[in-house]
């Protein structure tokens, strides 16, 4: 089947299915992904990211049989508006790195944590960068990278908590991992994390370069907007208010080395 097949359940690894959430747009590519964890063998699942609060897709995963306990992977409303509803629906206990979610909390995610529930063992991975509170979710043969890796271009690093040189570290400790399946939480899923890492961290640092030369014509104090036009020329110019903030990270890091 091909991403996007919007209401479908669809399996994607032996332990991992994904339920795409009908909300495209510029940021959230085809809709959020909200992944459905479950041995072969068990009846309850795991639910990471319910996504915005969509009547119908709540009311899919509350349909697909006991969701005992829903991980969050960061705090943006495409990832956990849903919250409520899903807990309405289904009783689960959230957990997450405790971002201000009270509804359900389960108590806060720590990095290196190990889970075991619906006969899957996950691990907890700090990936800050994103935003702060931003967590990959380690299977044995897939990682979860909600919006750190995402199936298809880059990701924002985000004005409020975001930071760039986290956000490196973070693409460095996924690497490490070596090669496996990413799930991420928009876009289709990827064969190789170590060759996507790899590919993020390259062009983080040309676009690093390229902001550096835009200062060279610009000066030192030239405004987040000044470097988007000139770096993102060949970007959608629908983008550019993501870039601006992606550059003010990049300015932020370059001015504080
Ligand atoms: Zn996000």
């Amino acid at each position: 089947m091909i991403h996007p097949a919007y209401g479908v359940l669809r399996q994607v690894t032996e332990s991992a299915s994904v339920l795409l959430c009908h909300n495209p747009g510029p940021l959230t590519l085809e809709g959020t992904n909200t992944w459905v964890l479950r041995a072969p063998a068990s009846d309850e699942m795991v639910v990471v990211d319910p996504g915005p609060d969509d009547a119908e897709h709540i009311g899919r995963l509350a349909a697909l049989g006991p969701i005992p306990l829903v991980l969050i992977s960061h705090r943006h409303g495409d990832h956990t508006d849903g919250i409520d509803a899903i807990v309405d629906a289904t009783g689960a206990t959230v957990r997450s790195v405790g971002s201000g979610f009270l509804r359900g909390l389960g108590g806060y995610l720590t990095d290196g944590e190990i889970i075991d529930a619906a006969g899957v063992r996950i691990r907890v991975l700090a990936t800050p960068g994103h935003t702060a509170d931003s967590v990959s979710f380690v299977l044995d043969d897939a990682v979860l990278t909600a919006d750190t890796v995402l199936g298809r271009g880059t990701t924002v690093i985000d004005d409020e908590d975001g930071s760039l040189a986290d956000y490196l570290d973070s693409l460095r400790r996924l690497r490490d991992l070596g090669s496996r399946t990413v799930l991420p939480g928009h876009g289709p899923e990827l064969a190789d994390l170590a060759a996507v890492a790899d590919m993020y961290l390259s062009h983080r640092q040309e676009r690093l370069e390229q902001v550096r030369q835009a200062l060279v014509v610009l000066g030192d104090d030239a405004t987040a907007r000044q470097v988007v036009e000139e770096v993102y020329r060949d970007v959608d110019e629908t983008l550019w208010k993501a870039a601006e903030s992606s550059v003010r990270a990049q300015l932020a890091y370059l001015r504080a080395v």
